[in-house]
């Protein structure tokens, strides 16, 4: 599923970027997550100032800032590769998955909605998801989020700039960003009962068991 998102996001125009799994303490602590935030007791600390990377983010706020300095409007950069968190392991949650993360910047704010829900739909499609919807969570500090949902599973967590983080990365543009989880997709469109099958895995190739 990967290779196929990879060439939906290229032929759209997308430039594909890899960065580090390995991130700083400032990094993360520039997303704001604050000490009684969930995602605060999720993390895996290498050592006291780094840590295996919960989300693409952080990085693609620096890449943004940097190519934003040479590149034409619009542009969009997307990562497809490997987070971290000690998540509460149900059949829904993996401790390492791939997301995709997609962020256009330099459309108008106008725009932004629309636009949110066509990359969205790009990506849906791509993975063979026809049946989806959006749900749109109010989250007072950081803005709305607007969740894509099937059948009850989030797959996808997206928001829209200006941000309340972007001075902390030197972003004054609007923006447009989408958080896939590439195992949760193949879930939903496949209809697995645990995530495990999908993910990283010495028991299971392609959703199917190795053992016999
Ligand atoms: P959830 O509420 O389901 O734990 P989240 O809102 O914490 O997810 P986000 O930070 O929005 O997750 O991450 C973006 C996407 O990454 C999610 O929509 C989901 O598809 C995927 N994702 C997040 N955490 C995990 C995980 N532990 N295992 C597999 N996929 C995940
Ligand atoms: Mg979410």
């Amino acid at each position: 599923l990967c290779t196929t998102l990879r060439s939906a996001l290229l032929a759209a125009g997308c430039v594909e970027v890899v960065t580090p799994h390995i991130i700083s303490a400032d990094a993360l602590a520039k997303m704001g997550i604050a000490a009684d935030d969930p995602l605060a007791d999720q993390v895996f600390w290498l050592d006291r100032s780094h840590c295996l990377r919960p989300m693409l983010a952080p990085n693609l706020y620096t890449l943004m800032r940097r190519l934003g300095r040479h590149w034409r409007r619009p542009f969009a950069i997307f990562e497809i590769g490997t987070c971290f968190r000690r998540d509460s392991r149900g059949s829904r949650h993996l401790n390492e998955f791939t997301m995709l993360n997609l962020v256009e910047l330099g459309r108008s704010s106008a725009e932004s909605e629309a636009r949110l829900r066509e990359l969205a739909a790009l990506v849906l499609t791509a993975a063979g998801i026809t049946d989806y919807e959006f749900q749109t969570v109010p989250s007072g500090v950081y803005g709305d989020t607007t969740d894509v949902v099937v059948d009850g599973l989030e797959v996808c967590s997206a928001a829209l700039g200006p941000h309340p983080l972007d001075d902390a990365w030197g972003i004054v543009e609007p923006w447009v960003g989408l958080g896939f989880g590439v195992e949760r997709l193949i879930v939903a469109r496949d209809g697995y009962r645990n995530i495990e099958r999908v993910g990283r895995s010495l028991s299971y190739l392609d959703g199917v068991r190795l053992s016999v």
